[in-house]
This record gives C-alpha cells, sequence and structure tokens, in this order.
C-alpha cells in the first residue's frame, strides 16, 4: 500500500525536491496539485503505486522533470517533449523576447529555426507574430516529430524540413534567423550532467563551436539583405561568436544577457 504522504516521504528519503514529487504524482495521478497538497491519506492503486515509485527513482538520478511529466512550459505555451529533445530552457526565452521585437518592425517576414528540437523557439514566435510565415528544422526525424505534433497541438502553422543547418533549407532566404544549436564544448564537464538529454543537441563535440560556425558561414546563402541572425551560445562563447558573425559581413553585432546574467545570445544583422 502508498499513500500520497508515504510516497513523498519516500521521494524525501531518495532526495528528490518536494516540489518535483508533488508534480509527479500530481501527473501520475492526473489530478490537480492542490489535491495532491489535500489528500495525504489518499491510498494510490498498484498501477499508479508502481508508476509514481520508477518516476521518483528516474527523478533520483538525475533524469529531468520535464521527461517524466512528458511536458515543459516554454514561453507560455506548453510543449511535449521525450527523450528526443532538449528540454527547452527558460534563458533560451531571451532568444524568443529579441525575435518579437525585430519582427514588430518587419513585413511578412520569413523566420527560420535551424535545430528546432521540440519546435519551442519556432512555436513561440509563431505565437508570438502569427503574420511570420515560420519554418523550422532538425536533423531528427524523431525530434521533428516531436516538433510537429507541438505544432499540431497548439494549432500553429510552421513548415517543417528534416536535415542539417542550411541542408534542410535548398535556396530559401530569410529575414530573421534564429537557433540554439549544440555548443557545448566535447570535453566540458556538465556533460556528466546532462546525460539524460540527447547529446546531439548538446555538443557539436571538439570546442563547441562548430555548428555555430556552420550556422554563420552558411548565412550570406539564405538570408535577404538587412536580415538578422540570433544565436544562442555558452557562456563564454560571445566574444567568438561576435568575431565569426563579423569575419562573414555582419554588422550591428550586439550579446544579450540570460535570466542569470551570462552572455547568452548574440545577434547581427547583414
Ligand atoms: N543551455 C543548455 C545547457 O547548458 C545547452 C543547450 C545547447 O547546447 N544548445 O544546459
Amino acid at each position: 500500500m502508498l499513500t500520497v504522504a508515504q510516497a513523498l516521504a519516500q521521494a524525501r528519503a531518495i532526495g528528490v525536491d518536494r516540489l518535483d514529487a508533488q508534480l509527479i504524482l500530481s501527473h501520475v495521478l492526473g489530478q490537480a496539485r492542490s489535491w495532491v497538497l489535500a489528500h495525504d491519506d489518499a491510498v494510490l492503486d498498484k498501477l499508479r503505486a508502481k508508476a509514481v515509485r520508477a518516476a521518483l527513482t528516474r527523478r533520483a538520478i538525475g533524469e529531468p522533470l520535464a521527461y517524466l511529466l512528458g511536458e515543459k512550459e516554454f514561453y507560455g505555451l506548453l510543449l511535449h517533449v521525450d527523450t528526443n529533445v532538449l528540454v527547452p530552457r527558460p534563458d533560451t526565452e531571451v532568444l524568443v523576447d529579441w525575435a518579437l521585437e525585430l519582427l514588430a518592425d518587419m513585413q511578412a517576414a520569413r523566420v527560420v529555426d535551424l535545430g528546432t528540437g521540440s519546435g519551442a523557439i519556432a512555436l513561440a514566435v509563431k505565437h508570438g507574430c502569427p503574420a511570420a510565415t515560420v519554418f523550422a528544422t532538425d536533423i531528427s526525424r524523431a525530434a521533428l516529430d516531436v516538433a510537429r505534433a507541438n505544432a499540431l497541438r497548439l494549432a500553429l502553422t510552421v513548415t517543417f524540413a528534416p536535415g542539417s543547418w542550411w541542408a534542410a533549407l535548398a535556396s530559401q532566404r530569410f529575414d530573421l534567423v534564429l537557433s540554439n544549436p549544440p555548443y557545448i564544448a566535447g570535453g566540458d564537464p556538465h556533460l556528466a550532467a546532462l546525460q539524460h538529454e540527447p547529446a546531439l543537441a548538446l555538443t557539436p563535440g571538439g570546442d563547441g563551436l562548430d555548428a555555430l560556425r556552420e550556422i554563420v558561414g552558411g548565412a550570406a546563402l539564405h538570408t535577404a539583405p538587412g536580415a538578422w541572425l540570433l544565436l544562442e551560445h555558452g557562456y563564454d562563447q560571445a566574444k567568438a561568436v561576435q568575431a565569426l558573425l563579423r569575419e562573414h559581413g555582419f554588422e550591428g553585432v550586439r550579446t544579450r544577457r540570460d535570466l542569470a546574467g551570462q552572455p547568452r545570445c548574440t545577434g547581427a544583422h547583414r
């Protein structure tokens, strides 16, 4: 037998955060978190007890809560996520803010999100600026399936294309290019803590800049005059990304900080 109170006590014993445990119970039981808080004595049936124990164990060994719940909120949208996609991070909302500011001054803009994963950036931009025509690419077909399903569920029209960076887009040109590519260096010790997420989405190996180089390097062929390029990058990569953009003839290079105050997004225009 397992009651709600016992499940919460077990969670504490194995080091699972109390809020995470409440959210796992709420998810498995199909009840609001407020219900969980008010029903200490509720008894879980066998199947649900097993599901709760399994989820708590997975959380205890570091699996992201978003995978256990199957969802993550991003820019006010509830996105379904699974282990084929990076869990959308609040820091990436800075990139969306910036994109929507630029779109406010553009007309009939064509936008692309390179390496869309769950579709987070593309869908948030389409939601915030319905007049934009939004494309999204990913080399992972499994990720594109997740993104497509999110678009359908949210009733947002985004055109998805499979392929690596620009290769997915033939000769199309865009007014605004957005990307949160893999940027963690191959030997970065932080990768160990991110082992539950797809390595493809986290690191291109080497110094972590290869994907950013490929995106900036191909941008001239795929952007319209005056187009903007906004890129998320590692906390210590702003200078490198700024230099890369200038080398490729971009102007007005600037960097914005994330919620933790780290330089996180660099953008420029042609
Ligand atoms: N911002 C993520 C992290 O450091 C990495 C995402 C990425 O590589 N694009 O956890």
